[in-house]
């Protein structure tokens, strides 16, 4: 219902706080921030590779097709080069540059009870193929919480459009956490401590493209033809997003 209402009243809420007036010049800036570290690298897919390396490949391909629209062309990524830095210091970073939309790439993971092992070029490695899908996270504690949920919207409606499904396995509440799903079909969490979203002063989200603990998925995740066509859900929902300010701005 939330949803609905947030879809119907888009034109309407959109950019009511968070971007500024000199934004009419159509100069957005994006604020890419690919998940862990070279030396922190996140989940480990089920062929021993590290997420930070598909967090990276992601990050890079969503800013080239950015640079390729003048409206976008100011966009960056944060800690481009995988040295070890803090959630907060990412945060940081995106208000410093005045970004006007954090998206910040991930892959996802399973829980430890979920996971079987196998056998895979001589090496036994967990697995779950149990789940597969996408996620987006959004904060209430973000400094423009409900254009960050506006955005989550976008993004979900545009994946659904190109054929990608949400995974609902956050939702699981043995997990002790604080993820809240407020939209199974579009797969959205709300997830207020999320540090790097709090922290942000710019509407934000996490996005997570799909389970790299899915040995299938794993391999979808890693052909450029999926690739590219998950980074143009990405790009559609970011152009969808700011165009709203042409149609409901001052
Ligand atoms: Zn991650």
């Amino acid at each position: 219902m939330v949803v609905y209402l947030i879809m119907s009243c888009l034109s309407l809420l959109i950019f009511g706080a968070g971007i500024s007036s000199d934004c009419w010049a159509g100069d957005f800036i994006i604020a890419i921030d690919p998940g862990h570290t070279i030396n922190s690298p996140g989940a480990t897919s089920a062929r021993g590779v590290d997420e930070y390396l598909f967090n990276q490949n992601t990050g890079a391909l969503l800013h080239q097709q950015l640079l390729k629209d003048k409206r976008f062309k100011r966009s960056f990524i944060i800690n481009e080069t995988g040295d070890d830095i803090s959630l907060s210091a990412r945060a940081a970073i995106a208000n410093q540059q005045g970004a006007h939309l954090l998206v910040s790439i991930h892959h996802d993971s399973v829980q430890p009870k979920d996971l079987s092992q196998w056998l895979y070029q001589g090496r036994f490695l967990p697995y779950c193929d149990k789940f597969t899908g996408y996620s987006i996270f959004y904060s209430e504690k973000n400094g423009s919480p409900l254009n960050s949920l506006i955005f989550a919207v976008i993004l979900g409606s545009e994946m659904l459009k190109a054929r990608f499904c949400p995974t609902l396995h956050h939702a699981e509440k043995f997990t002790g956490g604080d993820k809240d799903l407020i939209d199974k079909t579009r797969g959205i969490y709300k997830y207020n401590n999320l540090v790097v979203l709090k922290k942000t002063n710019m509407p934000a989200v996490l996005f997570e493209c799909g389970i790299i603990k899915n040995r299938e998925a794993e391999l979808q995740l890693g052909n450029p033809q999926y690739q590219h066509k998950l980074v143009a859900g990405l790009f559609n929902a970011i152009k969808i997003f700011f165009s709203q300010t042409t149609v409901s701005g001052p």
